[in-house]
């Protein structure tokens, strides 16, 4: 199952979408895509949920999502993406997963709590499985043991992270310490204090108190970023 929490969610601006349960996750998913511009119904069997989140959707409905009938009614076919946010209810995420696919949903998402969960979500029809729990832990494992301030990690180990210099960088321009054959590391971005982030250039000369963005194999960010080889 590959790990994609980090991929973008690829709507357009007409694209609606059906957001199933308003806990935590699906709630600062609903959020985050009406700020973006789309059209929400957010649905959840909680009523109180529904009440919290009523005037910042573009509709939120008290339902229970595995009833065929009522998603039926409330015009779920209509959308053109899904995600089905609710975690702690095995059953009750791949029954709404189910109801979902029989409505002929083109794009499926479904946030999983475990590996089962996210194959058997995938066997039954999910577009695409996150994990948020597992991808967040593992993220922040590298910012709390790494010298990272901010990380993203792709397929195959590969990543994207925000680093302090490391020493062995200062006061030289990215051609003169040939950061990407001594370290296997591309130096994408480089910020300098109250300062924008700039695309770096091999002439960019790199100062202590700057912060890189940097991309490579992840291993290799850990060993550029902690100035060992
Ligand atoms: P989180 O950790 O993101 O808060 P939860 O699993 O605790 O996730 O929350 C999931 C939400 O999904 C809850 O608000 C719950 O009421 C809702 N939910 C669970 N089952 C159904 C269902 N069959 N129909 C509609 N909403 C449901």
């Amino acid at each position: 199952l590959g790990r994609i929490f980090t991929e973008q969610f690829a709507f357009s601006a007409s694209d609606s979408v059906v957001v199933i349960g308003l806990g935590r996750f699906g709630g600062a998913v609903a959020q985050s895509l009406v700020r973006l511009g789309h059209d929400v119904m957010g649905i959840d069997r909680k009523e109180d949920l529904v009440q919290v989140w009523g005037d910042r959707l573009t509709h939120a409905v008290q339902a229970d999502s595995t009833n065929e009938n009522v998603m039926l009614q409330l015009g779920v076919a209509d959308f053109s993406h899904a995600i089905v946010a609710i975690g702690s209810d095995l059953a009750a995420s791949l029954m709404s997963l189910m109801v979902l696919t029989e409505l002929g949903i083109k794009d499926i998402w479904v946030k999983a709590m475990s590996p089962e969960h996210g194959q058997i979500a995938q066997r039954i029809g999910a577009h695409h499985v996150i994990f948020p729990e597992a991808d967040m832990g593992m993220r922040v494992a590298h910012l709390i043991t790494g010298r990272m301030m901010d990380f993203i990690e792709f397929e195959d180990g590969f990543a994207i992270a925000k680093i302090h210099a490391p020493a062995g960088t200062h006061d030289l321009t990215l051609a003169e310490a040939h950061v990407r054959s001594r370290f296997g590391v591309t130096i994408v971005g480089v910020k300098r204090a109250n300062e924008d982030f700039q695309h770096a250039l091999p002439a960019t000369r790199i100062r202590a108190a700057d912060l890189l963005i940097v991309s490579g194999p992840t291993r290799k960010i850990e060993e550029f970023a902690s100035g060992h080889r």
